[in-house]
C-alpha cells in the first residue's frame, strides 16, 4: 500500500485545503488592509478529487481553511462529500475547519450534521474594542463570540481558540485567555507570530515566546503540562485545578518540523510542502490538462518526497516563503 512520506522519512497524513483566500477580516499582523484575493478558487469538485487522491495516499486528517472558509457557498456540501471519503483503515476522515468565526454561529449545526469534526476560531483578543482594532471589523467580536458558543452547542468537540500575541499589541490578553478558557470551556492556544504577513514587519522580538506565556500565565493560576502526542504541534498545558486547558504553538522557540506530518492545497490548486516552501507545486494544471488519478498520484507521491526538511525563521539569509499566510491557508 503506497503512503506518502517525505525524504526525511516523515509521514504525511495531515491535509490542509484552502478554499478562497478572501477574508472579511483585516488582521493587522496578517493583512496590509488593502490587498484582496490574490489568486483563483477552484470549484469544490477539485478539491474533492485532489482529497480523494490524497486520503487514497494515507491522510487521514482534513483541515478547510483559507482565507476565510465560511465566505464559499456550498462548504456544507463540500463537507458532506469529504465525509464520504474512507480512509486506508476504513474510516471517516477526520474533518476540522479553521475560521475567523464571524459567519459560524447560523452554520455550525449544519457543518457538524455534515460531518465536520472539529473547529478552531481565530481570537486575538476577549475584549470587543482590542478586538475591533485587530481585525479592523467594527462589532466583530459579539459574532464570533455566538460562533464559539453555537459551535459548542452543535457538539463541535473541541473547539479551540487559536490567538497570535504580538508584543506591545495584545500581549496583555494572556491572562484574559486564561480566564476565557476556563468559562467558556473551549481550548485556548496561543501561536507565536512567524514572518508570513503581508506587510512585513516580522522582528524576532515582536514573537511573545512559549516561556514568557506560561510564566505570565502562571501568575494567574498553576499551569500543569500535559503529555502530548509525538506529532501534536502544540504543547498543552491545564490549570491545576483541571478547568481550562491551553495549548501553546511555538514554532519560533521551539520548532517542530522534525515531526510536521503536513501537506497543503492552496485555493488555486496548488500543492504545497510546508509554509515556507519558496515554490509551490500545480496539481491543478495537471488535472486541467487531463491527468489521470495514476498520474496526479505519481506526481503527488515526487513532490512530496522533497517536502524541506525544516525552517529557517530568524537565521541570517531567511528567504521570505512565496506566498503570505491569507494567500496560502493558514
Ligand atoms: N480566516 C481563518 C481564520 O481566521 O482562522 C483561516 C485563515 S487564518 C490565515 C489561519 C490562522 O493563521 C489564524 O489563526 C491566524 O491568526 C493565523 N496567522 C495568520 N498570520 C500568522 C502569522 N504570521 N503567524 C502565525 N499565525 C498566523
Amino acid at each position: 500500500m503506497l503512503k506518502l512520506t517525505d525524504n526525511f522519512g516523515r509521514s504525511i497524513h495531515d491535509l490542509r485545503i484552502s478554499i478562497t483566500d478572501r477574508c472579511n477580516y483585516r488582521c493587522v499582523y496578517c493583512r496590509t488592509g488593502t490587498n484582496g484575493a490574490a489568486y483563483a478558487e477552484l470549484p469544490f469538485d477539485d478539491y474533492l478529487r485532489m482529497a480523494r487522491i490524497l486520503v487514497g495516499l494515507g491522510i487521514t486528517k482534513i483541515r478547510l481553511t483559507g482565507g476565510e472558509p465560511l465566505l464559499r457557498k456550498g462548504i456544507v456540501e463540500f463537507v458532506r462529500d469529504l465525509a464520504k471519503l474512507r480512509t486506508l483503515d476504513g474510516k471517516k476522515p477526520e474533518i476540522a475547519l479553521t475560521t475567523n468565526g464571524h459567519l459560524l454561529a447560523e452554520i455550525a449545526q449544519p457543518l457538524k450534521d455534515a460531518g465536520l469534526d472539529r473547529v478552531t476560531v481565530s481570537m486575538d483578543a476577549v475584549d470587543p474594542e482590542r478586538f475591533a482594532r485587530i481585525t479592523r471589523v467594527p462589532n466583530g467580536y459579539e459574532s464570533v463570540l455566538a460562533g464559539v458558543r453555537a459551535s459548542r452547542q452543535a457538539g463541535l468537540d473541541p473547539v479551540k481558540i487559536n490567538c497570535v500575541l504580538l508584543r506591545g499589541f495584545n500581549e496583555d490578553q494572556i491572562i484574559p485567555f486564561g480566564m476565557f478558557t476556563r468559562e467558556e470551556r473551549v481550548v485556548v492556544r496561543f501561536i507565536e507570530f512567524m514572518p508570513l504577513e503581508e506587510d512585513r514587519v516580522w522582528t524576532p522580538e515582536i514573537v511573545v515566546r512559549l516561556d514568557e506565556i506560561v510564566e505570565r500565565m502562571s501568575e494567574y493560576l498553576p499551569l500543569e503540562e500535559m503529555t502530548h502526542e509525538h506529532s501534536e504541534t502544540a504543547r498543552r498545558y491545564r490549570f491545576s485545578d483541571g478547568v481550562g486547558e491551553i495549548g501553546i504553538i511555538a514554532p519560533v522557540s521551539h520548532p517542530f518540523c522534525g515531526h510536521c506530518s503536513r501537506i497543503r492545497i492552496t485555493s488555486d490548486g496548488k500543492l504545497r510542502t510546508c509554509l515556507f516552501s519558496a515554490w509551490d507545486h500545480n496539481l491543478h494544471e495537471l488535472m486541467r490538462r487531463g491527468a489521470t488519478d495514476e498520474k496526479l498520484t505519481e506526481f503527488i507521491v515526487k513532490v512530496v518526497e522533497k517536502k524541506e526538511e525544516r525552517h529557517h525563521i530568524g537565521e541570517p539569509g531567511f528567504v521570505p516563503a512565496s506566498r503570505t499566510m491569507v494567500h496560502i491557508g493558514g
